[in-house]
């Protein structure tokens, strides 16, 4: 089946759908980008990834190319031409095309938008769920505006790479306090000996990932208790379960950190639980995810 991309207005087929090369997101990574998880050819918590949009445009200074209404369309546009029933749909958004110039282009340069999507079985994320993923750790190097979701993401690629040489699905940044703060490409969680579930508070070091966010309430609705602190990398590896939150990875169970078995080796409870009942939230949500 062919493919096509969205392309500053264009559906393209996928060999057609390039970018020009004085995009300041090709040039200088300029840009942001969404994720959305797509489960029955519906947009998981698409509203709460249109706000993290907007607020990625602002904090960057790029101009809102489209109304969120009309970016909705193109996704589900996207979508539909791919033919995705569970999979994840791509945005990207950069400041456009300009001469090469560190300083932002002229007023009224059009920002570039792309959309892609691709079908991935949910069964591959389920396996992974089931057999629980390794991470290793890396030094945290990144800026301290992790918040935003730019396309700006080197140390991510080289982390990401790292966890891939040595066997691992994830590499866990730590900051020099010795805290985890999150993955290159998930959000971090332990579950202590005592039951509490720790995530690090979104307000520095991390991206507010839209799983996490929708995990506070999946936790509430089954009387689970969420503690919003940083941890220690020591900490996590004694730690009684430990997991990842993403769209694309939802709850993975982490089973190894740095080789050292978390808990006793194997997905936690309180990780595979979570995961089970995100898919139940979701389901039962639909009028949420659509941003009604
Ligand atoms: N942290 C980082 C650095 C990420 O890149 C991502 C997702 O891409 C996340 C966390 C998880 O965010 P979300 O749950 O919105 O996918």
């Amino acid at each position: 089946m062919s493919r096509f991309a969205y392309v500053n207005g264009l559906y393209l087929r996928h060999p057609e759908a390039v970018v020009h090369v004085e995009d300041r997101g090709y040039q200088f990574a300029d840009g942001v980008y969404e994720v959305c998880e797509i489960r029955g050819g519906r947009l998981i918590d698409e509203a709460l990834h249109m706000a993290r949009l907007e607020r990625s445009l602002k904090e960057l200074r790029i101009a809102q190319p489209m109304s969120l209404g009309a970016l909705g369309v193109v996704l589900r546009e996207v979508v539909r031409r791919n033919r995705v029933h569970d999979g994840l749909v791509y945005l990207q958004i950069t400041r456009g095309v300009a001469p090469r110039n560190h300083a932002f282009p002229a007023e009224g340069t059009p920002p570039s938008i792309v959309v892609t999507a691709k079908s991935s079985p949910r069964s591959a994320g389920d396996l992974r769920a089931e057999k629980g993923v390794s991470v290793i750790t890396v030094p945290e190097n990144r800026w301290d505006r992790v918040d935003i979701k730019t396309t700006s993401l080197l140390p991510n690629v080289l982390a990401k790479q790292a966890a891939k040489e040595a066997g691992a699905y994830e590499a866990w940044f730590v900051d020099a306090d010795g805290k985890v703060t999150e993955g290159s490409s998930t959000n971090a969680w332990i579950v202590t000996m005592d039951g509490g579930i720790v995530t690090r508070p979104a307000e520095s070091g991390i991206l507010r990932g839209i799983t996490r966010t929708v995990l506070f309430e999946v936790a509430k609705a089954a009387g689970l208790r969420i503690e919003e602190r940083a941890f220690s990398l020591d900490e996590a590896k004694a730690a009684r379960e430990a997991f990842i939150s993403a769209a694309t990875a939802i709850v993975t169970p982490v089973v190894e950190i740095d080789g050292h078995p978390v808990g006793n080796g194997a997905p936690g409870t309180v990780a595979t639980e979570l995961r089970r009942r995100f898919h139940e939230f979701a389901a039962e949500a639909p009028a949420r995810s659509r941003g009604g």
